[in-house]
């Protein structure tokens, strides 16, 4: 431990890094003659990059502390040993740098996605691992990093994780994130010269990066031209050792209709998985949110909450949500299981397939434009609200079989005439703004993934 904490403060390496890599590293043994120090590493998966990465710095802190000239480090994977389990152990705070509002905004980084407010568990480990490890090397290990998983598992959580970590260590990188739909929808607006940027200009802007996050990369498939934009930019970043981190719902070798020269380029790197986190990490992650919302919330609705809602971390979080919503609905009433059960009926058990309601187009349409059903639902007449509302109507007329006056219903009480209104508008639309097209088409994915 005091090699480690040595080593922690001389090379100012952050709590995270610390935690990941160093702390559960363990002695095993010192050989002689030749002074080497024989070091167990847990993950195997990692072995080849804690060794690239802290042999020196290992050696040098071993010689520091112990005064034993350190030779070499060799490492050692935990399955040829049986070890005693890593001490837990607590943080030493450090790493003042701050990141100004402009770079977060400038590179569309959310700044409460951080690996500080993620949780790790045995669903996320290598893909939490693997995304430190880029973190902290950006451009020089892994490239590009390729994150997979469902919706709701925390892949562009870990995404912008990485960014503001890079941007923490090294506010002048030039960092950009943006969704494959911005991406499609940029280059399909360049390629038509709207808003005012050209085709060089959109080359520009997306080359000239240190590291570039594309965020489900799932929905440029499919579309040839933006699969060729993407190949050259892919091959200019990677070209110039720039960092290309990739999310998807799938594996490269899954994706179908995925050009060949490009799976084979997202194959170059290293791809991880997230899956469905187990109970455990279910708890940590309400715990979790439940420190940072500064909520008070009794153990045993937590468990039940842990206990129902399985399928994805955003529903999880939804549903702590929503039960603190119906306590202060009702007059700041306690939070019991009586009270749990009453904010998730809805929630908890429904049928296993996800029947296309206007509800749930709702949702989805919301959660897409980082809006809140009740945003859609509001009488709010912002542009930003009532564009989405919309192609709300047009959803739900195009994919249910709901009429125009329960529509309206759905939408918390508008005439018919609205509705037909807003499905004109998006109709019209539709036929001049091809990037309107591909939005639509990636909600209709969204709601009806087959
Ligand atoms: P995805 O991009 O895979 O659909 P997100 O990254 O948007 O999923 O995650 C959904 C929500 O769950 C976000 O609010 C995110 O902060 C939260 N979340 C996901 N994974 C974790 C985790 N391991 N720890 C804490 N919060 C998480
Ligand atoms: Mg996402």
């Amino acid at each position: 431990n005091e090699i480690l904490k040595y080593l922690k403060e001389e090379y100012d390496i952050s709590d995270v890094s610390f935690d990941t890599w160093l702390l559960p590293l363990e002695v095993y043994a010192l050989e002689q003659p030749g002074n080497i120090v024989k070091i167990i590493v847990p993950d195997a998966n990692f072995l080849g990059y804690i060794k690239k990465k802290y042999s020196t710095m290992l050696m040098v802190s071993i010689a520091e502390v112990t005064g034993i000239k350190c030779d070499s480090v060799q490492f050692l994977v935990e399955e040829d040993i049986v070890p005693e389990p890593a001490a837990t152990n607590q943080l030493i705070q450090n790493n003042t740098n701050t990141v100004s509002l402009a770079t977060l905004q400038n590179a569309n980084l959310n700044p409460k996605y951080t690996f500080d407010t993620f949780v790790v568990g045995a669903n996320n480990n290598l893909a939490h691992a693997a995304s430190l490890a880029v973190a902290e090397s950006p451009g020089e290990i892994y490239n590009p990093l390729f994150i997979y998983g469902g919706v709701g598992l925390g892949k562009t959580h870990l995404m912008h994780s990485i960014a503001n970590f890079i941007l923490k260590n090294n506010p002048k990188a030039k960092i950009l994130y943006v969704t494959s739909e911005k991406f499609t929808n940029e280059l399909i607006d360049a390629i038509r010269n709207k808003n005012n940027i050209s085709t060089t200009e959109f080359r520009e802007k997306y080359r000239n990066n240190d590291v570039l996050l594309i965020d489900d990369i799932q929905f440029i498939i499919g579309k040839e031209s933006t699969q060729e934009e993407f190949f050259h930019t892919f091959n200019a970043l990677h070209e110039a050792k720039k960092q290309i981190i990739i999310s998807s719902d799938k594996p490269p070798k899954e994706i179908e209709t995925l050009e060949e020269r490009l799976r084979s380029r997202f194959e170059w790197g290293l791809t991880v998985d997230i899956q469905s986190p187990d109970y455990e990490t279910r708890m940590a992650i309400l715990r979790k949110k439940e420190e940072m919302e500064g909520y008070n919330i009794d153990n045993e609705v937590i468990k039940y909450i842990a206990t129902n809602i399985k399928s994805n971390i955003r529903e999880l979080e939804g549903a702590l949500t929503k039960i603190v919503a119906l306590s202060k609905l009702e007059k700041n009433r306690e939070i019991d299981i009586e009270l749990a059960e009453k904010a998730l009926k809805d929630i908890i058990a429904p049928g296993d397939k996800q029947e296309v309601t206007p509800e749930f187009i709702i949702q989805i349409v919301a959660d897409h434009f980082n809006l809140t059903p009740l945003d859609i639902m509001s009488a709010k007449r912002s542009k930003e609200i009532v564009y989405p509302r919309q192609i709300v109507m047009y959803l739900c007329r195009t994919m249910t079989e709901t009429g125009l006056q329960n529509i309206g219903k759905a939408l918390g009480g508008r005439d018919h005439t609205t509705i037909l209104h807003g499905i004109k508008t998006i109709s019209a639309d539709l036929e001049k703004n091809p990037s309107l097209q591909n939005t639509i088409d990636i909600l209709k994915k969204k709601i009806s993934p087959q």
